[in-house]
């Protein structure tokens, strides 16, 4: 096997792997909006439009809420 085969595989193989790694996760219905928010986001209340934080806002049913208070109200 000659030098060049050699280097034209491992061109082919670097090629594959980064089409596999840049490849979206995502295969679940590519057409649906699908927005990651992170923990520091802006969500608002639901019940009393009150603005928290992801991280501090309570989710029930898709929906925020910014206390236990609003979420059983
Ligand atoms: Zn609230």
């Amino acid at each position: 096997m000659s030098p060049q085969w050699i280097v034209i595989g491992v061109l082919i193989a670097l090629v594959y792997f980064i089409f596999i790694k840049n490849k979206p996760l995502s295969n679940q219905g590519s057409s649906k909006k699908d927005e990651k928010l992170n923990d520091d986001d802006m969500v608002e209340c639901k019940k009393c439009g009150t603005y928290i934080t992801l991280n501090e806002a309570k989710l029930s049913e898709g929906q925020y809420f910014c206390s236990d208070e609003c979420l059983n109200a």
